[in-house]
């Protein structure tokens, strides 16, 4: 039986060819079948020890979800996830999972590990699609917690603490829950709808969430305090953009990725006129970066009718930042990866708009601290691109707005908020923070995993302040 398990392969989950989806917004993943989930989770060996454990920030029972899955009990598999991730839909279609629980999985040793989060968004669909349960929740403690910002980090929070009986109330700025999942992360990688099904099942744990709440605006940290709150999380991102300052970059038809993502999913432009708000996209799009944030900009561009869509990076293939998955995507769909390349300057028409980008190529030199070989610019191999749209992609970084407005809260020089690791406290008493706001830009887990530490130290210290 075990050495069968090394020889079969995974189960590869049906998506969208190229040429269908390269022209729609609809997932291109379209998840298990209930036969293709059991023939899956049959493949698990349910380990003693099992290692995949290690690589979940949230330590979700992998083996144990898995077996339910197999005994064909598909609603409790989903409860099993539940009771350390309240956002399995989510995680199970955009967690790097290769990097994380699926890189210890024993049968990837000589095989194919197992699929684990297909398995979990398998569950997590199955669920939803057969209504959703609320777990009974212990009497009300009556202590309040605010947390600031509805994106993984605060929802996590949430979620956690109510469990624990306590009343959260999430301030958001934005009309919508969900963060980067609803703002960020295009429709074809993670339908809108399942983002707000994840944010109603905390909502019913009885999670209260103001939105159009910006706090620092609306309310300051300090105010909070005053109004009856004992203890106030950060989890408000990393939404500012962050530039090349480079000549030519402030023309027309240079976006941030922020700008043209959230144009595009946020304010729904790819659903132009049904929604007022389209994005003026050229024919020849590039954008420059190599992470996910790229390849979902690229992908989007592709979808608004760009003909020819350019990735822009400075290193090589290998050294790409994005998940192996998304990178294939794009290729497949026709994205034009442009590597070992630069930007030096935009050059516009004369008139204010950008027609081209002048690119220097690079070669790799040594490792540098990231232990990544180092991109080094060879001297006199400028060439021109011509393009009439750009996408910056290189970054993002804190917004400043509660750093500024909360006095004696540390922040480094980056702007990130200084916390306590093992614990995600500030310096400040009774204020913790956590996810990309305390670490820079990172992905949906860490910043569960760290709204989990926060939770755990909260309730702690609720329960030492009685
Ligand atoms: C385009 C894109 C694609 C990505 N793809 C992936 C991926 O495939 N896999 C992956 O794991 N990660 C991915 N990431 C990263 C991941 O989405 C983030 O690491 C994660 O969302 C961080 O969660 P967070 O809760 O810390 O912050 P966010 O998701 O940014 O949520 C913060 C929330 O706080 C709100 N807020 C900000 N300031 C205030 C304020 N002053 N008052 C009230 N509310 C405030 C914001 O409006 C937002 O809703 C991607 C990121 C982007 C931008």
């Amino acid at each position: 039986m075990a050495a069968d398990a090394f020889k079969k392969p995974a189960v590869d989950m049906p998506k969208q060819t190229p040429e269908e989806r390269v022209s729609n917004f609809f997932e291109v993943a379209k998840g298990y079948t209930v036969e293709m989930a059991v023939e899956e989770a049959e493949r698990c060996l349910q380990c003693k020890n099992p290692q995949c454990r290690k690589g979940c920030p949230v330590g979700i029972d992998i083996p144990a979800f898995i077996k339910l899955i197999k005994e064909g009990r598909y609603v409790e598999a989903a409860w099993k996830i539940k009771e350390t991730n309240a956002l399995p839909a989510i995680c199970g279609r955009v967690c790097p999972q290769e990097n994380q629980c699926q890189k210890f999985c024993v049968l990837g040793i000589r095989g194919d590990g197992i699929s684990i989060g297909r398995l979990e968004r398998f569950a997590a669909d199955y669920e939803r699609d057969h209504g959703i349960e609320v777990p009974e929740l212990p009497t009300d403690t009556g202590r309040r917690v605010a947390v600031v910002g509805a994106g993984p980090a605060g929802l996590t929070v949430a979620a956690e603490l109510r469990k624990k009986g306590h009343g959260v109330e999430v301030f958001e700025a934005l009309h919508v829950s969900g963060g980067v999942l609803m703002y960020g992360i295009p429709e074809f990688r993670l339908p809108k709808a399942i983002v707000q099904a994840e944010v109603q099942y905390i909502e019913k744990l009885g999670v209260q969430i103001h939105l159009d709440s910006m706090v620092g605006k609306l309310h300051t940290v300090r105010e909070l305090f005053d109004g009856g709150f004992e203890a106030v999380f950060i989890g408000s991102g990393a939404g500012l953009p962050n530039f090349l300052h480079l000549p030519g970059e402030n023309m027309s038809g240079v976006y941030s990725a922020n700008e043209f993502l959230i144009r595009t999913n946020l304010m729904k432009a790819y659903r132009f006129p049904e929604y007022d708000t389209p994005i003026n996209i050229g024919k020849s799009v590039a954008v420059i970066g190599g992470g996910n944030v790229a390849m979902d900009s690229a992908r989007c561009a592709l979808r608004l009718g760009a003909e020819k869509v350019y990735i822009i990076y400075r290193r090589g293939m290998n050294e790409l930042p994005a998940r192996h998955e998304e990178v294939e995507n794009a290729e497949e769909e026709g994205v034009i990866f442009t590597l070992l390349n630069n930007p030096t300057r935009f050059i516009g028409d004369g008139k204010g708009n950008v027609r081209a980008v002048e690119l220097v190529r690079m070669e790799l030199g040594e490792p540098d601290a990231s232990g990544r070989r180092r991109p080094e610019a060879v001297p006199g191999s400028e060439w021109r691109l011509p393009v009439d749209t750009v996408v910056v992609a290189i970054g993002q970084s804190p917004n400043p707005i509660i750093q500024q407005t909360t006095e004696g809260l540390e922040v480094t020089r980056h702007g990130t908020i200084i916390t306590d690791e093992t614990t995600a406290a500030t310096q400040l008493e009774g204020v913790y923070a956590g996810g990309d706001v305390a670490t820079g830009a990172a992905t949906v887990i860490s910043a569960m995993g760290a709204g989990k530490t926060a939770a755990a130290s909260i309730h702690g210290y609720l329960n030492k302040a009685k």
